[in-house]
């Protein structure tokens, strides 16, 4: 049974939509009709994306409104702009729909994006840990008031701050400190792998390398890591050298919504400062939001002006309907056969010889190692795209082919989940990659060797393995109910 199937209102989102698209294709029809073909495809795609996820009509529905007309730059009953008191309402009720899912202290729900919520913190800590002990310390009450020389110090200190999080190979996120993104550059940054053996985290190398270099930030979450993180142990080694613990929830917000990360698991209760997005596995609009303790709430509030300018009032109002969503007993299991789907996806591809990155999976993430079948992540991912599965290379621990070509696929069910999928079609899924994978060899350079770029697919396996997934999705409609005219 696919969770979002046959609502009771499939008829009423079916003709709102037919009204909408109609409406835009008055105005320019090439834009309706890339709207049309875009839920076409993704109807037709087996998208095992791990960041990806489909949100529900309810959801999609609050992004199409004038709250997108409204300016709103402030926090709610402070506003820096006249007659925001239904944006202030929106606000309001996301900011409390977020606490109350994740049981955080304090809820900022303003950040546009992920990597809006990553800096936004950043600016927030630094607020809170060094400018303003240093305003205190130099007797001000705001830096308007700074001497220009006393400024230029504020600014070298601001920008002395050290960084561990973890590195991009091991599977962190460019926002961790990876030097061409601009965390890596407004600190000084150091990144923990992981365990070269078992591709899992080490937290007593995490302590070394956090005392050796003493960070003011430690920053744990992933992108691509497989596994699950005890944050009880990170926020021991975050006090232990003093630093303040930022956990980035990004992928898997929704498995701590969703009560699969429990205690040493969720992050909430051991982090000061938590970061993520609101349309991965969490299945909301596309955003960020940040939870805090009291301690950083009132730094984290001045997002707007630091970091960002006027709130997305549409989408604030879309997250709180997500919120509402996945405070509902249905989120929790959906977060459950996620995690579940995951399972049996990576032991659908260890009966088959295949290898994954530390072993296997506990969150849902499924890391393919594809060197067994000797060709890059890019061949691989190249030769599932021809063959109607949708997935993304990924760079694996100390991975030989770097971070362009790399030598892994990453996999996430939360896409699938959503349809409907289960254990069943996820070992289903399973064989179909690796069916492809192992018919698809290196194609040769110019010089005559093996290229890590192009690729031969066996004679039919591509359209055999588009007819298998066609097949396959085809069971679970996407949005059933609703008819485009
Ligand atoms: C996806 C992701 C982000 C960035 O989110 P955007 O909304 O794309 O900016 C940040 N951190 C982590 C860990 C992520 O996985």
């Amino acid at each position: 049974m696919s969770d979002l199937s046959a609502p009771a209102n499939s008829g009423t989102v079916s003709s709102a939509y037919n009204q909408a698209l109609e409406v835009i294709a008055s105005v320019e029809p090439r834009i309706a009709e890339a709207t049309k073909q875009e839920l076409a495809d993704q109807r037709a795609s087996l998208k095992l994306i791990a960041s990806e996820n489909y949100a529900s009509p309810a959801t999609l529905m609050t992004m199409g409104t004038w709250f997108s007309d409204k300016y709103a730059e402030g926090t709610v009953g402070h506003r820096f702009y006249a007659g925001c008191q239904n944006v202030d309402t929106v606000e309001q009720i996301a900011a409390e729909h977020a606490k109350e899912l994740f049981g955080a202290e304090y809820a900022y729900v303003q950040p546009h994006s992920g990597i809006d919520a990553n800096l936004t913190a950043y600016w927030a800590i630094l607020a809170h840990r060094v400018e303003g002990p240093w305003l205190e310390k130099m007797a001000v009450k705001n830096m308007n008031e700074l001497s220009e020389a006393d400024w230029e110090k504020l600014r070298n200190e601001l920008g002395n701050q050290r960084l561990l999080g973890m590195s991009l190979d091991a599977g962190g996120h460019l926002t961790h400190g990876f030097r061409p993104n601009i965390s890596g550059k407004m600190f000084h940054q150091n990144q923990y792998g992981t365990d070269p053996e078992t591709g899992l985290l080490d937290y007593d190398a995490v302590r070394a390398k956090a005392k050796e270099f003493k960070p003011l930030v430690i920053v744990a979450g992933y992108s691509a890591y497989p596994r699950r993180v005890n944050f009880a142990k990170m926020r021991e080694i975050a006090d232990e050298v003093g630093a303040t613990l930022m956990v980035d929830m990004a992928h898997f917000a929704g498995l701590v919504a969703g009560k699969v990360f429990q205690g040493e698991e969720n992050p909430v209760p051991y982090a000061h400062v938590v970061t993520s997005t609101s349309h991965k596995s969490l299945r909301g609009p596309r955003g960020g939001f940040i939870l805090a303790t009291e301690e950083y709430a009132p730094s984290v509030d001045r997002g707007c002006p630091m970091v960002l300018g006027g709130p997305l009032s549409h989408v604030m109002a879309a997250k709180a309907v997500a919120f509402a969503e996945a405070k509902q007993e249905s989120f929790q299991t959906y977060a459950q056969n996620v995690a579940d789907n995951a399972q049996s996806l990576a032991d659908g591809f260890l009966k088959r010889g295949a290898n994954l990155v530390t072993g296997g999976t506990d969150n849902h993430i499924v890391l393919l190692d594809v060197s067994g079948f000797g060709i890059t992540g890019r061949q691989a991912e190249s030769a599932l795209l021809d063959s109607g599965v949708v997935t993304n290379r990924n760079s694996i621990p100390a991975d030989p082919n770097g971070a362009w070509y790399t030598s892994g696929i990453r996999l996430g069910t939360p896409a699938l989940t959503t349809r409907g999928f289960g254990a069943d079609e996820f070992d289903r899924v399973a064989e179909l990659i690796v069916d492809v994978l192992s018919q698809t060899t290196p194609g040769t350079t110019k010089a005559g060797g093996p290229s890590k770029a192009s690729y031969i697919i066996a004679d039919g396996v591509a359209d055999n393995t588009k007819a298998a997934a066609a097949e396959l999705v085809a069971k679970f409609p996407l949005y059933p109910g609703l008819d485009l005219a």
